[in-house]
């Protein structure tokens, strides 16, 4: 069970329902105060969307700042991933495996 919604530079963010049911603090959704002007999100039955459309979200209203995602993975259950296109650091990446080097945070 999920719920995701698209953004300004074709990024897109993604919840994991499941794990939201499970959270007590919501955290995800005080966060969100894109531009000063309050949260985008609300909490409905018992899980995070969006309070505005899916459209406005996408044309810029999510202005891509991560806090959702930082507060969730700190104080909430690591349920909400943004995946955001950075061809730039794809290169910058590519470019380091070539060379043999790696991030420090790499995973993989
Ligand atoms: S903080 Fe994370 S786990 Fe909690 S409701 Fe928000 S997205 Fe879901
Ligand atoms: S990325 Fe920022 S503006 Fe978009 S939903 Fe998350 S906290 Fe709100």
């Amino acid at each position: 069970m999920s719920y995701s919604f698209s953004t300004y530079s074709g990024g897109t963010i993604l919840f994991d329902y499941a794990a939201c049911l499970q959270c007590e603090t919501k955290a995800c959704i005080p966060a969100c105060n894109p531009r000063g002007s309050g949260s985008i999100l609300e909490l409905r039955d018992g899980t995070p969307v969006l309070k505005i459309s899916a459209e406005a979200a996408r044309k810029g209203q999510c202005s891509e700042c991560l806090a959702c995602e930082e507060a969730c993975r700190i104080d909430g259950k690591g349920a909400l991933r943004i995946e955001l296109p950075i061809p730039a650091l794809n290169t910058a990446l590519e470019d380091m495996a070539a060379k043999g080097l790696r991030p420090v945070y790499w995973e993989g």
